[in-house]
């Protein structure tokens, strides 16, 4: 269902995704227009390929908390007495006491996405559900951006803030039984009652640690295996200094500092999110395994130092060869489903933008080039400003994915935004060119 825009409307900002990043954003510019001191309303609008809000609705696994404290909400940081903030969503919900009792800053990932969805259901930005954004193009001063179903939408700025895409290994094709962990609860609702008891999840990360605990929950008569390449789940680094990495000033220092530098604090810091687990998650884990080691009815097995060296799936069912690299031997199982909780690789610019990403500079890797304020350097054939949230992890540092820094980073793009190229000031003289089909 399309809210109602004019289509011969143009914006001051489209925004393509309308994920925590860009609802973040929402907020900060309704803030900025409310504010009487600010010098001109923005206007925009959003674009969202989901029929409603939103946030890996696949991994809302009951009892999973969030990783951040709440205070890294979707304003707080920039503005601690905001409407939006957790806390007053809590009040509204008539929850504070409740909440405050639990002695907690990570609420559930339940929890926290009713927050998202009750935030995007009261900004006043409109947002278009269930409309995919297949390109953009540079007409004269304005972007077109192309929307499934409806005329194009436009814009003197875009902001693309798609998210990440799931990564299977290469080779695997998906199927009923051979899935990512993004999409778990939907794969599991569809998946043919279970007939070898026996599920395999791959990866030794969070979502991997959690999958295998659900599936150990959810499914008492079935064997969970969780195969990695690592000898042991190891813990994520949320100590107080190392989490400073995700502190508004390590991201200006961070896109200040020579590359070499920005790609040895990634190694040192990766333990903060990459490939690591939340200790009490890996205690119970293995609490739970020891406990059947105790009572000789195994039902979880992890396997370290593992992959997964053949997978075939059969229709009924996946035979999985799991290849442990230090005794060099094998085991082969049939298996209801196979789980890959392998990760998420980027979008790349073409997939959003579609030529016009031609227009776009790149580093020596291929990545785009991205100025402080998360504008795309573009060649000056481009008019208007082309800015990137989420992606950003090369220029901007190990926030960029996540949520840590929603509040402030919105709050530096209004910024820019105001100041950049608006409506108001457009050209209206001249004929219209077309920027970035011939690339
Ligand atoms: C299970 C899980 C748990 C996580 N937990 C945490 C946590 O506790 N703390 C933390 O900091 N981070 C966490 N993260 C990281 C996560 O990436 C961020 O929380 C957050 O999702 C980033 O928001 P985003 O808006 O940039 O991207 P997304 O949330 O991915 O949103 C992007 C949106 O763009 C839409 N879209 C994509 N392409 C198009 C298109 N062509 N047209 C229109 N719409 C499009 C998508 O449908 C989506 O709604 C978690 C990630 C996962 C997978």
């Amino acid at each position: 269902m399309f809210v109602g825009i004019d289509d011969s409307a143009t914006f001051d900002v489209v925004g393509v995704g309308f994920g925590p990043s860009n609802l973040a954003l929402a907020i900060a510019i309704e803030d900025h227009n409310r504010d009487s001191a600010a010098p001109e309303r923005i206007t925009s609008c959003f674009i969202e390929k989901q029929s409603r809000f939103g946030w890996h609705r696949g991994m809302l696994l009951p009892g999973t908390t969030m990783q951040i404290s709440f205070l890294k909400d979707l304003v707080t940081q920039r503005d601690a007495s905001s409407r939006y903030s957790f806390l007053n969503y809590l009040s509204e919900r008539g929850r504070l006491h409740h909440f405050i009792n639990q002695q907690t800053f990570f609420p559930t990932r339940i929890e926290f996405h009713d927050y998202l969805e009750w935030a995007a259901a009261h900004v006043d930005a409109p947002v278009l559900y269930g409309a995919q954004v297949s390109g953009v193009r540079q007409i004269g001063d304005v972007f077109e951006v192309s929307v499934s179903g409806r005329a194009p939408v436009l814009a003197r700025n875009v902001v693309l803030a798609g998210g990440l895409r799931a990564k299977l290994p290469e080779g695997v094709t998906p199927s009923a039984r051979v899935f990512h962990n993004h999409q778990l609860l939907a794969q599991l609702r569809v998946l043919p009652t279970p007939a070898h008891h026996r599920f395999v999840v791959v990866g030794a990360g969070q979502s991997a640690a959690e999958v295998a605990a659900y599936l150990h929950d959810s499914y008492p008569e079935s064997e969970i295996h969780a195969v990695f390449g690592k000898y042991g789940y190891t813990p994520a680094d949320d100590s107080p200094y190392a989490n400073r990495i995700f502190d508004p000033e390590a991201v200006a220092e961070f896109h200040g500092a020579p590359v070499e530098l920005r790609e040895q604090l990634m190694g040192y810091h990766r333990a903060t999110n990459y490939s690591a687990v939340d200790l009490p998650l890996i205690e119970e884990l293995y609490r739970r395994e020891y406990a059947e080691r105790v009572s000789g009815h195994r039902r979880l097995f992890v396997h370290g130092a593992s992959e997964i060296a053949d997978m075939v799936d059969y229709g009924d069912g996946v035979t999985v060869r799991i290849g442990h690299r230090m005794a060099q031997k094998n085991t082969e199982i049939d298996c209801d489903a196979i789980i890959y909780a392998t990760g998420f690789r980027s979008v790349g610019l073409t997939e959003l933008l579609g030529p016009l990403a031609g227009e776009c500079e790149v580093d020596a890797q291929g990545r785009p080039q991205i100025d402080r304020d998360y504008r795309i350097v573009t060649s000056g054939r481009v008019a208007g400003g082309i800015y990137l949230q989420g992606d950003t992890e090369h220029t901007h540092g190990l926030t960029s994915t996540l949520l840590s820094n929603l509040a402030v980073r919105s709050g530096e793009l209004t910024r820019s935004l105001a100041a950049g190229p608006r409506v108001g000031d457009m050209d209206m003289e001249g004929a219209p060119t077309l920027v970035g089909e011939s690339v």
